[in-house]
């Protein structure tokens, strides 16, 4: 590239111009009119002296005599534009000769313009003015290209930058949609495939089964076995800790094909691909039951978690991912009904059995539309009048088909399902009305009506107000109503149990700890909540003849009871020896078939009426 000259150069008054000649008359006279015309003029003698000069100083143009001894002037010419430092100066020949072929020589080798001598002085300053114009004019043009190329790559730069920007922008936005994608499909806190990722993984076995006939797979739906309990004693954050640990565990015992999901709370799926038989899954079953054998270390604790397993067969039967799930679901809750820590194989007959359920369940809702319940009245008698002292209300569902269903049977769906609450007000205002009814028969009697009151009931928050309408309603005397409620009711939040028990003391209804024994048991709760009576549960009682353990257990309880300043009640007294034995052990009531059924509103009142006598 040429060296570049600044534009001020070009300027007429000071523009740099070198004169080569070797006739001395003629530099002279050059000399003298350019100098007068403001130009700045060097002079050479010859060729070698040109050179120099050139390499000295870069003239903005050179005025070149052509015929010069040694060295002619297209030789000086042709070096010079030969060399890139030297190439752009323009070069004016002056020559005496005035053929066609020198001046196409002239122009051949890069001479800017040509004057023949003798020359008129006026038309070597045009030629010179033109010359340096076109060169100013060239500067220009080459400082607007390098201006624009400039340019040219800094927008180049700015949209590199721009569409990096961009780039990085897509980037981003891919990995937001994977994050996203990946939070749809998984679990927060496992970080585990989520039920719609497992349907979908489901589907591609089911897909993979109907095409290949000999193509099993299992699904293994697991739930923790009591696992309330962890949350209950060591909190949730400790549970969601306790819920990671088991997925870790569970996923040590998988292998790679295999998927692990967390359905929700403590519940996990596995689909086993590719199994031989149904052995391939139970094997399976097993080792994820032996792994949780070993405790899972959380913060300070030896935390043991058990899990009952259903398994279900994945082949080409079935027609949807869903239904292999609900039936390992299935096979899961007979497995819970054994026990903890097994499994169970789905078997067709086992949905029938959830089937009937679930039509139980909707013909509970009915009932309750219906009024299909009616209360049975079982006395309490007192061990040491040997007269009665009370009814327990127990409530009975007439099934318009299925004829009498035990309580036992859906006292725990009507639990689960929430129908307790209207089933409960229901039993409490018909036990009232009845009880009101024989209060005003028998006013010479004292007895009292205890009812049974679930933990759901016992956890609404308007209870108070709606024991309070029902007494209204029925105008029985507040006296009379015991209320029979469980350890859990008053474990699962003792403030609000204590607030409630509270406001029924200052009632004066009364208040029994039914079942006891069965659960927690717990003493030091026992003393905080003063409660009238505790009511052990018959599982005691009815081995109390023939089990040295049950009889130490009942005497424990009563010393404890009286300790508190408790009545008994002794449930499920079944026999003579019974009665003799819980008499003799101070106890101050019983309850059972030996004295008598839980019996119909006329039997109870005629019962009454009687005034039996043990
Ligand atoms: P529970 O409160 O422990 O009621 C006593 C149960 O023992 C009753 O069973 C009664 O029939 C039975 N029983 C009484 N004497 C004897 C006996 O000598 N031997 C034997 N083996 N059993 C005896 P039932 O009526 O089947 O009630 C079962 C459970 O259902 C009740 O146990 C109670 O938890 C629940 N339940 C019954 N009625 C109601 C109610 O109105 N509301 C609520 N929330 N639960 C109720
Ligand atoms: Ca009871
Ligand atoms: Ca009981």
């Amino acid at each position: 590239m040429s060296p570049k000259k600044p534009q001020k150069n070009f300027l007429k008054n000071q523009a740099n111009i070198l004169v080569v000649d070797d006739n001395p008359d003629n530099l002279r006279l050059l000399s003298k009119f350019l100098s007068q015309k403001g130009y700045k003029i060097r002079n050479a003698i010859n060729g070698n002296t040109a050179l120099i000069a050139v390499k000295a100083t870069h003239p903005d143009l050179i005025l070149l005599d052509i015929q010069m001894p040694e060295m002619d002037g297209y030789q000086v010419c042709q070096i010079l534009k030969n060399d890139p430092e030297t190439y752009d100066i323009p070069v004016i020949f002056l020559t005496a000769m005035n053929s066609v072929i020198d001046k196409v020589k002239a122009f051949s080798i890069g001479g800017a313009d040509y004057i023949t001598k003798p020359f008129q002085l006026e038309e070597v300053l045009i030629r010179i003015e033109n010359q340096l114009k076109f060169q100013a004019a060239k500067a220009e043009i080459r400082q607007l290209n390098s201006e624009l190329k400039n340019r040219v790559s800094d927008r180049t730069v700015e949209l590199e930058k721009a569409n990096e920007k961009l780039k990085q922008e897509i980037v981003e936005r891919e990995k937001a949609e994977q994050r996203l994608l990946h939070i749809a499909w998984h679990d927060s806190l496992t970080g585990l495939p989520n039920r719609s990722l497992l349907i979908e993984e489901l589907q591609t076995c089911l897909h993979r089964a109907k095409k290949e006939p000999d193509y099993l797979f299992a699904v293994l739906f697991l739930d923790c076995d009591r696992f309330k309990i962890v949350n209950d004693s060591l909190g949730h954050l400790v549970g969601d800790k306790v819920i990671i640990a088991i997925a870790n565990r569970l996923q040590s015992c998988l292998s790679a094909e295999d998927t692990l999901a967390r359905l929700g709370s403590d519940e996990f799926t596995i689909i086993i691909r590719n199994i031989q038989d149904i052995s391939d899954a139970i094997n399976r079953a097993k080792t994820i039951n032996q792994e949780l054998q070993i405790p899972l270390k959380i913060e300070a604790y030896d935390v043991f978690i058990n899990v009952s397993i259903g398994i279900a067969i994945g082949n080409a039967t079935y027609e949807k991912p869903e239904h292999i799930l609900r039936d390992a679901d299935i096979a899961m809750y007979q497995a819970k009904k054994l026990g903890h820590a097994h499994y169970q194989v789905f078997e067709s007959s086992m949905r029938d059995s959830v089937l009937k359920r679930l039509q139980l369940e909707t013909d509970l809702r009915l009932a309750v539309q219906n009024q299909e319940f009616y209360l049975n009245y079982q006395p309490i008698i007192s061990l040491c009048t040997g007269k009665m002292a009370g009814f327990e209300a127990l409530v009975r569902w007439q099934h318009p088909q299925q004829g009498f269903i035990s309580p036992g049977e859906f006292i725990p769906m009507a639990e689960e399902t929430g129908l307790i609450v209207p089933i409960g007000i229901w039993v409490l205002r018909e036990a009232c009305q009845t009880m009101q009814s024989w209060v005003e028969k028998f006013p010479e009697f004292k007895l009292h009506i205890s009812v049974n009151l679930s933990v759901k009931q016992f956890r609404q928050p308007n209870l108070i107000e709606e024991i309070d309408q029902i007494l209204a309603e029925t105008k029985l005397n507040s006296e009379y109503l015991k209320l029979e409620i469980t350890e859990t009711a008053i474990m699962d939040s003792a403030e609000s149990a204590n607030r409630l028990l509270k406001q029924l003391r200052a009632r004066k209804i009364k208040l029994s700890l039914d079942d006891f024994g069965t659960g927690y048991s717990s003493l030091s709760y026992l003393h905080r909540f003063h409660l009238d009576t505790l009511k052990i549960d018959r599982s005691f009682i009815g081995n109390i003849s023939d089990d040295r353990e049950s009889l130490e257990i009942v005497e424990a309880i009563v010393t404890l009871a009286h300790q508190l300043k408790m009545d008994v009640v002794a449930e499920g007294v079944e026999t003579l020896m019974h009665f003799n034995q819980l008499r003799n052990l101070g106890i101050s009531f019983g309850q059972g078939y030996f004295f008598a059924k839980p019996l119909d509103t006329e039997s109870a009142e005629a019962f009454i009426r009687n005034q039996p006598q043990w």
